[in-house]
């Protein structure tokens, strides 16, 4: 049975370990004592991330959740008022994603007081918070698991998220030619004007339901009386849906391919990429059913969720391994007004330990 006073000790001391994106190693190093105390083999792959695996029945279960945070993220004060957690104004709280991290750790402990529990396999990522560099740079030879639960989501456990965009990164420079603007524009090539002219060609903002488009950075030029050499800019696309995305990724490649032909004098340096996978599951998918069932017998109504943004579990989805995100009672994620809900956290932790039953 989830013991919720050690859940929220567990919890407001991991909080008060600084651990901003870079900085995680005390943070690691307490989770990992924490997890050989339970009776887990741990090891630290080369960018730090932390895996552990605890024997057990069965197919291994992959449980997951991130241990850096954003700043302001140093010295912070929690604050328990009632049932909810925050901080004292000045900094964010980071229980994105330390909250996720408390559940799990209470809810494995849990399970094995209570019995068998099934193999579970865990992966504790650094710099999640960078663009989820860590897991991009994990090395899944470690892991069994083809199924994974990632504790990483905003509110709380009842929201599973099943879809999440396959991201498409432009990262562009025109590289035009400098001329006085004044004395001889004529020998000039704005690589500004280029790139204005091709983006005014990409599509941004809602495209449908679930694609959307951004050009986020332009720059160009150094003072203004000089045709401006160069340019760069930094686009994406996210759809949940691959075909639309990479119908998207054809039609900006031909752009590009346009503006080449008409300027042959320019050089259009345009690096498309898929920076994160995506992923589309339904609510017959093995780990969708697994983790709905376990939210009912814990007396939790799941319901199913699309999310706009990318967490570890989408890189995991490049990697074959299916991944749920639910929450933990967190709410305003980043800012100084975070939140956890204890009573959320305790439910949380208690999906934890009913998955990790045998
Ligand atoms: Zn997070």
């Amino acid at each position: 049975v989830v013991n919720e006073a050690r859940l929220l000790e567990g919890f407001l001391s991991l909080v008060r370990i600084d651990s901003p994106s870079g900085e995680e190693d005390a943070v690691a190093g307490e989770l990992r004592a924490r997890i050989e105390a339970l009776g887990g083999r741990t090891s630290v792959d080369e960018r730090g991330n932390l895996y552990a695996a605890f024997e057990g029945e069965g197919e291994p279960l992959l449980f997951s959740g991130h241990m850096d945070t954003v700043e302001p993220g140093r010295s912070i004060t929690p604050l328990v008022e009632g049932d909810l957690i925050r901080t004292d104004g000045s900094t964010i709280l980071g229980g994105d994603d330390k909250g996720g991290l408390a559940a799990i750790l209470e809810g494995y402990e849990a399970a094995r007081e209570s019995g068998n529990t099934r193999a579970i396999e865990l992966l504790f990522t650094r710099g999640e918070e960078l663009g989820l560099d860590g897991a991009k740079a994990a090395d899944f030879s470690r892991l069994r698991a083809r199924e994974a639960v990632v504790f990483d989501g905003e509110g709380g456990p009842s929201k599973v998220i099943v879809e999440a965009p396959f991201i498409l990164a432009i990262d562009g420079t025109v590289v035009g030619r400098s001329a006085h603007a004044g004395v001889e524009p004529e020998k000039g090539i704005s690589a500004l004007r280029l790139a204005m002219d091709l983006l005014a060609g990409f599509p941004q903002g809602r495209l449908d339901h679930e694609t959307t488009a951004n050009v986020g950075r332009l720059e160009a030029g150094l003072v203004r009386n000089s045709v401006p050499e160069r340019c760069t800019f930094l686009a994406e696309v996210r759809s949940r849906s691959e075909a639309r995305l990479n119908a998207e990724w054809r039609q900006l490649e031909g752009l590009v391919d346009a503006a080449r032909r008409e300027n042959p004098e320019a050089r259009f340096e345009i690096d498309f990429h898929l920076a994160t996978h995506g992923y589309k599951m339904t609510a017959d998918e093995s780990v969708v059913a697994l983790v709905c069932a376990a939210l009912r017998r814990t007396g939790v109504e799941p319901e199913l969720a699309a999310m706009g943004g990318a967490t570890d579990a989408n890189v995991f989805a490049g990697h074959g391994i299916r991944g749920a995100v639910v929450g933990f009672g967190g709410e305003n994620f980043h800012t100084k007004a975070e939140t956890v809900r204890i009573s959320q956290l305790v439910a949380a932790a208690r999906l934890c330990e009913d998955l990790a039953r045998a």
